[in-house]
């Protein structure tokens, strides 16, 4: 799939945009606060229906106004599909493809597969298990409808049992309902935990090859997943912690708490790992994010660089650069200094300045 336009009206510092991209790469430089991060989260936003950054919708329409419009135009093997999204403050958002609305926002997922890459990525190893979970789900909720249906349940679910946990304060008398809700949370828990297993496992049968180059064949990297609790044991470990979730009115075990450590040679890197080594392995799960796309879809994702050569040495930047292929690529960056010493085919170089 390739981007080959995209429209904006009030959206962000954006009165109004048309914008046309090719299918090689594009790169979009300026100064700062004038508007690249924006339009890359735009893209995002048109093919996930959800910002990078986790802005709600009203964060997102320009001050001023009450609404805010993307309209992007997509291609795929000749056929090209335009895609609409109107965004408000107050009321949630209407999407249309090809100018039919779709009643759910999960309709749109599986149309156009983006993988976003920002210097926060780069230290995605080193952070905690939020930022790890986060990373996952992104992915999975674009590649897998099963996967997202699952987790806005769970999470809907642990909300309201935390706060059943609140009112059991006042109320001790409901605590009998506490079954019912913990009967939800195993079945759509399981399956979230299931789908990350496999997930680890598809990363991993890429990720080895990847992360051997990129280390001068000097390091085997290997993700494990660490659920915080295994599906066969987690009703009884539910129940078990009942007392200790009453007195913290916090839901305590599920999939909520997982972890991915990455191991090389046995050694826990989320810890124990040197920077360089971080940032490596952060790079490595980032391009194995792009094989798996093209794997499971059959297609090309379009890539979004959110300024994130500059955070990389001259080596990393030249094997990122090197493998993106004949993916549709857009960078931003601040100045164009950084591709000077890089023999890398750049196909079309827009300056954005305050929302132009
Ligand atoms: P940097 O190089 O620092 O990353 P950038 O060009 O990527 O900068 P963006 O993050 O795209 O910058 O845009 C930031 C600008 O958008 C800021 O000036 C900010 O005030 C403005 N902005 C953010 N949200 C809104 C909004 N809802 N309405 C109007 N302007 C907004
Ligand atoms: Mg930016």
């Amino acid at each position: 799939m390739v981007i080959k336009s995209i429209e904006l009206a009030g959206y962000r510092n954006y009165d109004f945009l048309n914008m046309q991209f090719d299918r090689g790469t594009n790169i979009l430089y300026g100064d700062n606060a004038q508007g690249k991060t924006n339009i890359l989260e735009a893209i995002f936003m048109a093919a996930t229906t959800k910002s990078h950054r986790g802005s709600k919708d009203r964060e997102i329409v320009n001050f001023d106004r009450e609404e805010a419009h993307i309209r992007t135009f997509l291609e795929k093997e000749g056929v090209e599909t335009r895609v609409d999204m109107h965004l408000r403050k107050s009321k949630s958002k209407g999407i249309a493809i090809d100018g039919q609305k779709i009643k759910k926002a999960a309709d749109l997922l599986g149309l156009c597969n983006v993988v976003f890459f920002s210097p926060e990525d780069l230290g995605i190893i080193k952070n905690g298990p939020v930022e790890r979970r986060r990373f996952v789900d992104m992915e999975l909720c674009q590649l897998d409808s099963f996967y997202l249906y699952n987790l806005n349940h769970y999470n809907k679910i642990v909300n309201q049992r935390n706060k059943l946990l609140k009112d059991m304060y006042m109320n001790p008398s409901l605590k009998e309902t506490l079954g019912i809700w913990d009967m939800q949370l195993v079945s759509f828990g399981s399956k979230i935990i299931e789908r990350r297993k496999l997930f680890a496992e598809q990363l991993n049968d890429i990720i080895y090859d990847i992360h051997r180059k990129l280390s001068g064949d000097r390091e085997n990297l290997v993700i494990h997943y660490e659920p915080d609790v295994e599906i066969e044991d987690f009703e009884q470990k539910l129940r078990q912690s009942q007392e200790k979730d009453i007195r913290s009115k916090m839901t305590s075990t599920g999939p909520h708490r997982d972890d991915f450590s990455f191991m090389i040679e046995n050694v826990d890197i989320r810890r124990y790992g040197s920077q360089g080594q971080q940032r490596t392995a952060a790079l490595s799960l980032k391009l194995s994010e792009i094989e798996l796309v093209k794997k499971i879809t059959k297609d090309n994702p379009i890539l979004l660089l959110d300024d994130v050569l500059s955070e990389l040495d001259s080596n990393r930047q030249n094997y990122l650069l090197n493998s993106i292929g004949d993916i549709q690529t857009i960078i931003t960056c601040t100045g164009l200094e950084e591709f000077v010493n890089h023999r890398f085919e750049i196909n079309r170089v827009y300056r954005v300045s305050e929302g132009t």
